[in-house]
């Protein structure tokens, strides 16, 4: 597979970053993301398979939606989070979904209560912890059960919204004023009360990290983020406090209507995707955009489809639509 080592950062806007750490992402074929999406089960069986492949990223259009509420309270037992889950740095969007503000209440226990069997982390858990500003951190997996970060294309920032709305990283921040990729920066808290620190590349970073993606050095068991399955964590070390995955409520997001141009960026994986005919990709285009293939041939209507009543119907841009399905 990849053999490159490690990261090279792509985006010269971020050269706070580009001192520490480079990370070169869509490194990988169409073929090396959609094999590393479908895998699962042993954590280092993953990680010796998608060995120096980094997430897909694509850059989204620039939007706003109002600014970061975040009130951290105390009790004897928690660090209380009352947050409104929009990031206290800019947003992307490079798929149909947009941040809305939330009325999340995160308990973190001051004391975690280590399992004797960690709980593994499944595609049924997808808030997992917060990040210091008080924007979700999620686990590996997709809404298909895939490894997110892979099977979809994360936005400059690390993160993107799902279809409620909800704002939440995939990889480690990489917007906002702290620098996330240094690996002795704390990040967030999981939901286990466990610290979550900064990227840290397993290669290099001792001792060992476990299957949980955490470690114990100068007396203090943490997290890491990795460049690397499963990103965050892949397994709950203590007991998680459960009502934090009860927060999220079924809310129809949309865009605001203003939103910047397509930046352009890198377009997801490098080296040439299937379908450049004039035959829709609707794999692709469901990926990427987000919607079932289903909902996407049902606007279209019979082929050879109507593109512009589809974009209307689907609230996507003519242009993203047609690059979706890879029939411009
Ligand atoms: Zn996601
Ligand atoms: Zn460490």
């Amino acid at each position: 597979m990849i053999s490159r080592l490690f990261l090279f950062f792509v985006f010269t806007s971020f050269s706070l970053l580009a001192e520490t750490t480079v990370l070169n992402f869509n490194n990988g074929s169409n073929d090396d993301y959609e094999n590393a999406a479908k895998l699962s089960g042993d954590v280092r069986k993953i990680q010796k398979e998608t060995d120096g492949l980094l997430p897909r990223l694509k850059e989204g259009n620039l939007y706003d939606v109002g600014d970061n509420e975040v009130k951290i309270t105390e009790t004897d037992k928690y660090i209380i989070y009352k947050t409104n889950n929009i990031p206290d740095h800019e947003l992307y969007t490079n798929n149909p979904n947009c941040a809305i503000e939330q009325s999340y209440t995160f308990k973190i226990p001051k004391e975690p209560k280590f399992l004797e069997n960690p709980r593994t982390i499944t595609k049924s858990y997808q808030e997992i912890g917060i990040a210091l500003n008080g924007v979700v951190i999620a686990g590996p997996f997709d809404s298909e059960n895939k490894i997110a970060p892979y099977n979809r294309q994360i936005a400059q920032c690390g993160g993107h919204s799902d279809m409620q709305g909800m704002y939440h990283y995939h990889f480690a921040p990489m917007c906002g004023e702290e620098n996330f990729l240094i690996s002795d920066t704390q990040i967030g808290w999981a939901f286990d009360g466990i610290k979550i620190m900064g990227l840290a590349d397993r290669k290099k970073h001792e001792p060992e990290i476990d299957d949980c993606n955490g470690h114990e050095h100068d007396g203090d068991y943490h997290y890491h983020a990795t460049p690397d399955y499963p990103f965050f964590m892949g397994c709950f070390k203590a007991k998680p406090y459960t009502s934090n995955f009860n927060q999220k409520r079924k809310t129809n997001a949309s865009c605001p209507a203003e939103m910047s141009s397509s930046k352009g960026g890198p377009d997801g994986p490098s080296g040439d995707g299937p379908g450049k005919g004039k035959k829709p990709n609707f794999d692709n285009a469901s990926k990427v955009l987000g919607v079932s293939e289903n909902d996407m041939k049902k606007a279209l209507g019979p082929p050879p489809g109507d593109f512009e009543k589809a974009s209307k119907k689907l609230g996507i841009s003519l242009d993203d639509l047609k690059e979706a399905l890879e029939v411009k």
